[in-house]
């Protein structure tokens, strides 16, 4: 069993204990309001609601926690309380007071058990956990990611190793296949790419392909350079695994993109999910299974009340929310959230105990978008969570970015610049402002054509997202400008950096029909502090861009902060 394992299982019992805990507190609670009912008929409803409420989430959270008896008892008092609900004014039912009366005592037995069970050696809740191995090999080099080429004609593999390092790749060569393998299983690179060779005629069965599916086995990206094209040949690759298949000489921006394509599936960020429970330990439940099993990021709130204030904080990708809690109900914030014109899309979904169609069908009136009963299966709790937060992830990124370069469009970078600088002004860090321009592009367009252009658009883009942090803002600002926000990083380096993807930049080469190609930029850097507004950190970046293209093209210029003191 991995320790991780252990730890969400210790977790868990700790909140299990805590629930116990905290049961005589509520029973008599409960008890008490008992003793208030026989009074006014006004009052009795009063508190036959307050009752219901308190033997409803008693059941939730038993059924959630594995505590089967306790539910079932709940869930007869929470029937008998929603009668007395339903009943007219002035009506007292037959049997009353008796079988509440009748109720709260099965209740307390319950409880008294439960006082007396040895939690640790009563495991209801193994069953439905998955059983997680290790799974932290995802982790990814932050820097260079690294790539194994086994190709066995080193010129090749030379000019295509040079030019993935433009983007930022960290490449190994190897020409044999043993030694290849070796490497593999001493450190495990981030994705391979392998020549195969296919016998004539044959496909199946080559030692290659046979080596490659072990290693692919392991969730391994790998891209397979060949020297066939047909179906057979594919076919054999596709079955051994692997996730690209390029006919030699290959191209070195196709791999690249290729290898993007690899490399992106794993760095997505984790999905970001608001809980919202007014049972704390319910809430944290929900959390660890989403945060432990599922690696997502999540807040919880416990009160209905700072729900705003919450998703303008948290920006969750989805709302998991309680459908009854005090004061304010899953559905009645449902609609608050919905009189929001910026959260008419976000996904909402309850987690309740609630079965009853009806009810679940006014939720779906006001746009929830889901229910998950408790007590929650918890491959179920991910899987509907994901799905829905990868929808919403999927929307927003079709807003928010530019279809052909995934960076963020102009409307987004300019929010962005807004919010990094007030967070570098509260963090009191520096802020670099970096405007970039393609040199002489609309030459690149009027020969090789406007095709070719946008490759070299596309593969501006991709060096940007390799070459800086995951922190960095990088926006694609206008047909071929584009607009980085650099946290905490001096003039000097800001300006190092820009040089180096500068350099980088100007040594890859475009192909169009058989033309090879270069293309150069220029760059313009302001800073904050020195220029405190987005509109001069712009203006002074955009200004410096000028005096670059003035002096030549192919360089980078830092604004000079005009002596000025600051606000
Ligand atoms: P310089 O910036 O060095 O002064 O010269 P330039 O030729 O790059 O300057 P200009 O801003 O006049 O031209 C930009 C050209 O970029 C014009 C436009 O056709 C081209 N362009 C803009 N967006 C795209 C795009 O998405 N794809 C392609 N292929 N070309 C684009
Ligand atoms: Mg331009
Ligand atoms: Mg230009």
């Amino acid at each position: 069993m991995s320790t991780k394992k252990l730890t969400l299982q210790e977790k868990i019992a700790r909140l299990r204990a805590s629930f116990v805990n905290q049961l005589p507190a509520r029973l008599e609670e409960a008890q008490q309001q008992m003793k208030l009912l026989k009074s006014d008929p006004e009052m009795n409803r009063v508190i036959a609601i307050e009752l219901h409420r308190a033997f409803h989430s008693l059941k939730g959270t038993g059924k959630s926690f594995g505590f089967n008896d306790l539910a079932v008892v709940a869930e007869q008092a929470e029937i008998y309380t929603q009668q007395l609900i339903d009943l007219p004014a002035n009506r007292t039912p037959s049997d009353w007071p008796d079988t509440l009366v009748d109720l709260i005592h099965q209740l307390a037995a319950q409880v008294q058990i439960l006082a007396y069970t040895d939690l640790n050696n009563d495991h209801p809740l193994d069953a439905p956990f998955f059983d997680v191995e290790e799974t932290s090999s995802m982790q990814i080099n932050s820097d260079s990611p690294l790539i194994y080429i086994c190709d066995d004609e080193p010129e090749q593999v030379d000019h295509i190793a040079y030019q993935l390092g433009c983007f930022g790749y960290q490449i190994k060569h190897f020409t044999d296949t043993n030694s290849f393998h070796q490497a593999v299983l001493n450190k495990r690179p981030d994705a391979v790419v392998m020549d195969v060779f296919f016998p004539d005629g044959r496909t199946a069965g080559t030692d290659e392909l046979a080596s490659l599916k072990e290693i692919t086995g392991q969730h391994l990206p790998s891209i397979v350079l060949s020297g066939r094209d047909d179906f057979e040949a594919r076919l054999s690759a596709v079955r051994a695994g692997c996730s690209a298949y390029f006919i030699k000489p290959a191209k070195p921006l196709d791999l690249a993109a290729a290898l993007d394509d690899l490399m992106c599936e794993k760095q997505d960020e984790p999905y970001r999910i608001l809980i919202v429970d007014d049972e704390p330990e319910v809430a944290e439940y929900h959390s660890l299974i989403l945060e432990e099993e599922a690696g997502m990021l999540v807040y919880q709130t416990h009160k209905p009340e700072v729900i705003l204030d919450a998703l303008r904080s948290f920006n969750p990708d989805l709302v998991l929310a309680d459908m009854y809690m005090p004061n304010c109900d899953g559905v009645e914030m449902a609609s608050i959230i919905r009189q929001v014109p910026e959260y008419v899309g976000l996904p909402i979904v309850f987690l309740s105990s609630e079965t009853n169609r009806k009810k679940q069908f006014t939720a779906m009136q006001v746009g929830v978008e889901g229910f998950i009963t408790k007590p929650v299966i918890p491959e179920e709790l991910v899987a509907s969570v994901a799905l829905r937060a990868e929808r919403m992830r999927t929307l927003r990124g079709l807003m928010a970015k530019d279809s052909l370069t995934g960076l963020y469009n102009h409307t987004t970078t300019t929010e962005m610049m807004t919010a990094a600088l007030a967070h570098a002004v509260r963090q009191q860090e520096n802020l670099a402002v970096v405007m970039i321009d393609l040199d002489k592009f609309k030459t690149v367009n009027d020969t090789y054509g406007h095709m070719a252009g946008d490759q070299v658009i596309v593969a501006m883009a991709r060096l940007l997202k390799h070459r800086l942090r995951s922190t960095d803002v990088i926006g694609r600002y206008g047909g071929e400008e584009f607009a980085l926000l650099l946290k905490n990083l001096t003039t000097e380096k800001a300006e190092a950096l820009v040089n180096e993807l500068r350099e980088d930049f100007s040594r890859i080469i475009f192909n169009a029909g058989n033309a090879k190609f270069k293309v150069t930029f220029s760059a313009g850097i302001s800073l904050y502090p020195g220029y405190n507004s987005p509109e001069e950190l712009r203006l002074a970046a955009d200004a410096a861009l000028y005096e670059a293209k003035e002096l030549g093209r192919n360089q980078v210029v830092v604004s000079k902060v005009v002596n000025k003191a600051k606000p």
